[in-house]
């Protein structure tokens, strides 16, 4: 049985490549990752964020200051965050998973 975050993958995974597009920027607009110091200005340029989805920083983040998405009220609603995080560094839910 698919959990709340692979189901929510699925969904938007079925949307149009515009349906998506805008699903992920209504998702990004709740990440809290630039409330958190590992996030910088190279990644707040680039609009990279929601990294739980869209999988590490393709090259501004680098190292490690904490991560807040244990405490991401959007992960907390699907279930993610916990066992796993630190996206942009190791990848997003579904790769770390394995
Ligand atoms: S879990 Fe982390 S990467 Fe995902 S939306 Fe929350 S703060 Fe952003
Ligand atoms: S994924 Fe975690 S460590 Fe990376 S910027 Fe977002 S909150 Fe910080």
């Amino acid at each position: 049985m698919m959990d709340k975050f692979e189901q929510l993958m699925n969904d938007v995974g079925k949307m149009s490549p515009g349906d998506q597009n805008k699903a992920i920027e209504e998702y990004k607009a709740s990440c809290i990752c630039p409330t958190c110091p590992t996030w910088n200005k190279c990644a707040e340029e680039a609009n990279e964020k929601l990294f739980c989805v869209t999988g590490i920083s393709a090259s501004c983040i680098t190292e490690l200051k904490g991560c807040m998405c244990p405490t991401c009220p959007l992960a907390q609603s699907l279930d993610v965050g916990v066992e796993r995080n630190t996206y942009c560094l190791k990848g997003s839910e579904m790769e770390q998973r394995g």
